[in-house]
């Protein structure tokens, strides 16, 4: 575990510590990826638990789309409504975000006591769910300069193939996410772009956790996997 500023956690999990059975084994936290609902819904309390989240955890209804939601202390007591971003201001109410190649984002502004955390796959990213969620901070209080985000595990640019035609769509909206894979073919670096757009809207501090899901056995990986789990990204206020 980490930290994003004073008072604000975060982790990225990944395969080991769970129930799950091959192929999700074995921390899935995935619903509706075939999984065992049972196995799904004890990885997520074994998360929670271990996480001290006294809250519990606010997990999204993705969608590969760019509405932000703001969750309160309800949230992991109903069905959440879709979207792809979160924030609150609620202690120790974890946000998370499921992946498996796609971009976890994870940010904070300490001094508001805000905590976001966006899913940002090729789809999201391109549409802007990153500036979309820093748009609902900022309206709650937060500051761009004051942040401080981690953009978390993802395939990696050489590893993404496209095809030439989507490569191009998305790079006409976000040029910084086009590039060659390791086969000299078309590519896209989602994170590249995610980290474009956190610095031309004035995000101070980005670091990036740097590994590819596709080149880590521990992390689950659609590209190299199809059938698999979901890992997460969780932040959380602890004050
Ligand atoms: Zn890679």
């Amino acid at each position: 575990m980490s930290d994003l500023g004073p008072g604000v956690t975060f982790r990225f999990t990944d395969r080991s510590g769970g129930r799950s059975k091959p192929p999700y084994q074995s921390m899935n936290l995935g619903q509706g990826v075939g999984d065992d609902l049972a196995d799904v819904t004890a990885n997520r309390d074994r998360l929670a638990v271990s996480c001290g989240l006294g809250a519990g955890i606010a997990w999204m209804n993705q969608v590969h789309g760019t509405t932000v939601r703001y969750a309160d202390a309800s949230w992991p007591e109903t069905e959440p409504e879709p979207c792809d971003a979160v924030f609150t201001d609620v202690p120790w109410l974890g946000l998370g975000v499921l992946v498996a190649d796609c971009v976890p984002v994870l940010l904070a502004d300490a001094e508001a006591g805000l905590a976001g955390a966006a899913h940002a796959g090729r789809e999201g990213m391109t549409a802007g769910v990153v500036p979309a969620l820093i748009d609902a901070m900022t309206a709650a209080g937060a500051s761009a300069g004051r942040m401080q985000v981690v953009i978390g595990p993802a395939i990696c640019g050489p590893c993404y193939e496209v095809p030439e035609t989507m490569q191009a769509s998305v790079s006409a909206a976000v040029p910084q996410a086009s590039c060659r894979t390791r086969a000299g073919t078309a590519g896209l670096d989602i994170a590249a772009g995610v980290r474009a757009q956190l610095t031309a809207v004035g995000v101070g501090s980005v670091r990036s956790d740097g590994r590819c899901t596709s080149e880590s056995p521990e992390l689950y990986s659609y590209r190299r996997d199809g059938t698999t789990g979901r890992f997460a990204g969780l932040v959380w206020l602890t004050r």
